[in-house]
């Protein structure tokens, strides 16, 4: 199979389907390609066993290799990770702006995004939860915080006709969520992109020290060769292969930071037992947010499932557990997030990501002390009993590395930003240094965590690119 195009995209989530559609509403003629599935909205069944399944790659269970190891999970389809995201959308925090133009030379504090970030919080419809939709397991946590002086808040989300399923990581049911995979990408085919999924790229093909188009497999009834000739080619592949992708091309290594400087925002949470009914799945299960230790690197997030969900991710073996689940209906979860300074890498083994990462002993204090925070507002809150993520017995001060039940979602600055050819893979354009025409729009320009959740700070770099290559 051989197309011609004026842009080739690789990978439709968060970056990819923005530059996509904006783009092609651009006058552009546009390929994008990713290596997984479109999925039908009727097909979600809001089941976490089946949805695990089908809409996460590997079936969710990649996991990074370290100490503790962390579960990573990413989405698969036209949508990319957005599909399976919960729906929260912070804005990048002003210091992570200014930090990021004095360490890496990046010209976007001082109010450049904004317009960026408002055009995307239109096209996805974000807006704040409502208290009601937020659901009990929300007003537990909020009641928590409240009553310990905490600043806290319900959180932003791109939803529309929310319900409050409680699936969000499982396929919006409702199709409320408002996923790339049914934004940005109907945009981009609207506007006359091409859109192939089962297309996996293995190479992105340079001549001249230029972009001639990429190379790969569609997989369908039958796997045929594919080939895209385009002179200017986004890869938008996702953290994980994108520097894979890059390096099987010969491409923006000379910095030496190609799949290093991996950030993982790493994450753990908490159930409590309480008296009342809280029926966690029934609400927006990340609703509310309490950032009273923001600042020093810890976040207190929303997270609730169905029953399949809770059985999954509850701390307790045998019949405790058991005895637990039975009383599902009066468990509440929260969660916790690390905005790290731990730094892991990517690279490819036997043509499979290979991720590190070992956790640093200042992100170990911040677990420390955001799991005591995470007992403390579920005890305000009036919990009978607080399951934290540790071993029985182990108290948050003395947990060590391998008492953390981790897991990460937001994996972010493997092909990271930065005016210098030195020291970034790809410059304040997102153009990869050494090479005219190929480009990166994804999470793996992120340089450094954000303590907040990153999707809208990906799309919003993404539009920048996109209305940048516009305009030349
Ligand atoms: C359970 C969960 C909940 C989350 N909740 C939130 C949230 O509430 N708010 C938030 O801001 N963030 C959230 N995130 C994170 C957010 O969704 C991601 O940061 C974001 O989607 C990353 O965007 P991306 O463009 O880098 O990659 P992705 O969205 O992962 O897209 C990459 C795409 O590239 C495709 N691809 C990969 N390799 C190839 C190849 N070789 N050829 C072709 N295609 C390829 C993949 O199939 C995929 O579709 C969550 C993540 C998870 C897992």
């Amino acid at each position: 199979m051989r197309l011609s195009a004026d842009v080739c995209v690789v990978g439709a989530g968060a970056g990819g389907a923005v530059v996509a559609a904006e783009l092609a509403e651009g006058g552009a003629d546009v390929v994008l390609l990713d290596r997984g599935p479109r999925h039908n909205p009727d097909d979600l069944t809001a089941r976490p066993p089946e949805m695990l399944a089908r809409l996460y790659r590997d079936g969710g269970q990649t996991v990074t290799l370290g100490s503790p190891p962390v579960g990573l999970p990413l989405g698969s389809g036209l949508g990319g990770t957005t599909l399976v995201n919960s729906g929260t959308c912070f804005r990048t925090p002003p210091a992570v702006l200014a930090r990021w133009a004095r360490e890496h030379g990046l010209e976007l504090d001082g109010g450049v995004l904004d317009p960026c970030f408002e055009r995307v919080e239109r096209a996805l419809s974000v807006g704040p939860v409502t208290p009601e939709l937020a659901g009990r397991n929300a007003e537990v946590a909020r009641r928590g915080a409240a009553a310990l002086g905490w600043s806290h808040g319900y959180i932003a989300r791109n939803a529309r006709g929310c319900v409050g399923s409680g699936v969000c990581a499982y396929g919006c049911p409702a199709s409320a969520k408002q996923h790339v995979g049914i934004t940005y990408v109907p945009r981009a085919e609207a506007a006359g992109a091409r859109v192939l999924t089962g297309a996996a790229v293995e190479r992105i093909a340079v001549a001249g020290g230029r972009a001639r188009g990429v190379e790969g497999l569609r997989t369908g009834r039958r796997r045929v060769a594919l080939a895209i000739d385009a002179p200017l080619v986004v890869v938008a592949a996702g953290t994980v292969e994108t520097p894979l992708l890059l390096a099987r091309s010969g491409l923006g290594a000379a910095s030496g930071q190609l799949g290093r400087n991996l950030s993982l925002h790493p994450a753990t949470a908490a159930f409590a037992r309480m008296d009342e009914v809280v029926d966690m799945a029934r609400g927006v299960p990340q609703s509310l947010y309490v950032d009273e230790f923001a600042a020093d690197g810890i976040m207190l997030e929303g997270i609730a499932g169905p029953p399949a969900h809770a059985a999954l991710a509850l701390p307790l073996t045998g019949a405790a557990h058991a005895e637990a689940m039975a009383d599902y209906r009066r468990l509440a979860q929260f969660g916790l997030m690390v905005s790290d300074s731990s730094r892991g890498s990517v690279r490819s083994v036997a043509g499979r990501p290979l991720v590190r990462y070992d956790l640093c002993d200042a992100d170990l204090a911040r677990f420390r002390t955001g799991l005591a925070r995470l007992r403390e507002l579920f005890e305000t809150a009036g919990a009978r009993a607080v399951h934290l993520p540790l071993p029985a017995g182990v108290e948050p001060r003395r947990a060590r590395r391998r008492d953390l039940k981790l897991m990460a979602f937001h994996p972010l600055g493997t092909a990271r930003a930065d005016a210098s050819a030195e020291r970034g893979v790809v410059d304040g354009d997102l153009a990869v240094h050494g090479v005219d025409g190929v480009h990166v729009a994804d999470g793996s320009v992120v340089p450094s965590s954000l303590g907040v959740n990153p999707q809208i700070t990906i799309m919003a770099l993404a539009t920048r690119l996109a209305l940048g290559l516009l305009a030349t």
